[in-house]
């Protein structure tokens, strides 16, 4: 469409250290973040991009910080470029994703015409190419470099997922929201820590859509929010069935509502079928040796029971 996209820097002190200045103190460590990228875009683009995320199944709503980011940031007491703000409110089929696109070129002021609408099916294909690369056990930094290089058909998946697995290696749900598990700034790296560790980390995203939709029905009551839902759906899935994996790792935010819930009922539900348990919380403070050490006694501890249930199985 003739518009060039500028993106902010992967995360770093700096960054955080911004937002943390433009932010209230009890503000999560995402929004926080959220606003150092601003900072870290405000003087290199004309327009901010911050889509206000309400659904994307026509039910479950984002949490209460995304619905109101786009005037959190407008109101930061910053000097900001206008601020993009239109409401992605879509259904599973991708009803609603047209009329989201037509209120961003309006507030562009450009037109939509054949050219937008075919930009808008090219780059919904592209979001299907890289959901199924994350599905195929890709992390997204990495199924954005295969998607960049065009190179994202089956063969390539297949040798991709081969890639990250390994017969033997202990397998671990990792559970929380995108925007933590995989920034290798605020997570302290903590799924490549896993892999390192000879450990599978096995994601929400890597649950098929139409497992999600059936664990979606086995609670008579869902949370309220998107993402709370699907890592709660996740530790359904990953823990219905005996030896799907080692244990449960759940990335939790500090300052996050929505946690508070999600957290307590992994924990049951991993207790419940006797699969070791482990929170982490991550905060601004949070530094790279204490994700390490507990991550180690925690990974030992999968290995040891591992070993004694095979020696009491011989
Ligand atoms: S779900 Fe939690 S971590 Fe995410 S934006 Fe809301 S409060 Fe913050």
């Amino acid at each position: 469409m003739g518009i060039k996209v500028v993106l902010s820097r992967p995360t770093n002190r700096d960054i955080l250290e911004w937002g943390i200045r433009e932010t209230v103190t009890d503000a999560c460590i995402p929004i926080k973040i959220f606003h150092g990228h601003v900072i870290d875009l405000k003087d290199r683009a004309d327009y901010l991009f911050v889509p206000r995320m309400v659904t994307v199944d026509g039910q479950a709503t984002f949490c209460p910080k995304f619905l109101g980011l786009p005037d959190m940031v407008r109101f930061s007491g910053e000097q900001l470029p206008p601020v993009i703000d239109s409401s992605v409110q879509a259904n599973r089929a991708g009803r609603g994703v047209f009329s989201f696109f037509r209120d961003v070129a309006r507030q562009l002021q450009i037109k939509m015409g054949f050219k937008g609408t075919a930009a808008v099916v090219r780059a919904c294909r592209k979001q299907e190419a890289y959901e199924q690369l994350l599905l195929q056990g890709l992390p997204p930094q990495q199924a954005m470099r295969f998607l960049e290089k065009k190179a994202a058909g089956p063969a390539v998946e297949q040798a991709a997922a081969a890639e990250n697995r390994s017969a033997d290696n202990l397998r671990v749900a990792l559970l929380g929201y995108p925007y933590v598990l995989y920034d290798p700034f605020i997570s302290a790296n903590l799924y490549q820590r896993l892999k390192k560790m000879d450990v599978e980390p096995l994601t929400p995203e890597q649950v098929p859509p139409r497992e999600m939709l059936r664990q979606s029905k086995v609670l008579p009551q869902n949370f309220f929010w998107h993402y709370s839902n699907r890592a709660s759906w996740s530790s359904l899935y990953y823990l219905e069935q005996s030896g799907r994996v080692d244990g449960v790792i759940h990335v939790t935010a500090f300052g996050c509502g929505p946690d508070a819930m999600v957290d307590k009922f992994v924990e049951l539900e991993s207790k419940k079928r006797e699969v070791p348990f482990l929170t982490l919380t991550i905060d601004e403070h949070t530094g790279e040796g204490g994700i390490q050490t507990r991550l180690e006694a925690f990974v030992d501890m999968l290995r040891a029971k591992k070993e004694h249930e095979g020696k009491g199985r011989g």
